[in-house]
């Protein structure tokens, strides 16, 4: 059985877009998930609202006129933290 170990000990826990360890992750609408300076960064340098991983369109704003909700990806956070 590897499956689970392969996706706790593999790619799972390594950003798409850095190719290190998320540092401080966080899950977009597309549920990729990426550090979110790395998001941050993808942003401001493409000033497009795209996902950094598939290129997928972001919102840029809520229905309340907020910025896109990043959710910080808790199990990932916690999964980091052993
Ligand atoms: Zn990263
Ligand atoms: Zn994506």
């Amino acid at each position: 059985m590897s499956g689970l170990y392969d996706l706790l000990h593999g790619d799972f826990l390594q950003c798409g877009v850095c190719t290190r360890m998320y540092t401080d992750p966080v899950i977009l609408p597309c549920l990729h998930s990426a550090c979110q300076t790395c998001v941050q960064r993808h942003l401001d340098d493409s000033g497009v609202r795209q996902c950094p991983v598939c290129q997928q369109q972001l919102p840029a704003t809520d229905d309340n006129g907020h910025r896109p909700v990043i959710t910080p990806n808790y199990f990932l956070v916690r999964q980091n933290g052993q």
